[in-house]
């Protein structure tokens, strides 16, 4: 989608580097990290929010899943740790309006 920062970056317009990949996701440090390991798992395609995944492209979304087990297990985190957030519009902070989790470890995360 024109203007958006991570279709951008999906599509290599603005080079980034990815840290692991699937057919439907890609994985990135975030600029701002919060925590020691900040990764942001995107969606290779521009999809708004949770809201606005087609009924027919759910079935999709396991595959973040399965990149955020491969990144941890990469990284070495399984046993101390991870959390995945999604943000979801205005209320939630959501600053980029493209489908992406949030992994994040490496410290003790803030309890929610
Ligand atoms: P959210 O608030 O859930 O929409 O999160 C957006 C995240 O994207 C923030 O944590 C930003 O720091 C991060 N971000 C924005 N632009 C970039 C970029 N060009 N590369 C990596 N991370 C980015
Ligand atoms: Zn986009």
């Amino acid at each position: 989608m024109n203007n958006c920062i991570f279709c951008k970056i999906a599509s290599r317009e603005i080079p980034s580097e990815v840290i692991a990949e699937n057919e439907y996701f890609f994985a990135i440090k975030d600029i701002s990290p919060l925590y020691k390991i900040h990764l942001l798992i995107i969606a290779k395609a521009h999809i708004a929010t949770v809201s606005d995944i087609p009924a027919d492209e759910m079935e999709h979304f396991s595959a973040a899943f399965d990149l955020a087990k491969k990144i941890a297990q990469k990284l070495d985190v399984v046993a101390s740790g991870y959390r995945l957030t999604v943000n979801n519009g205005s209320d939630a902070g959501q600053e980029v309006p493209h489908f992406h989790m949030h992994f994040l470890a490496g410290e003790p995360l803030r309890k929610l």
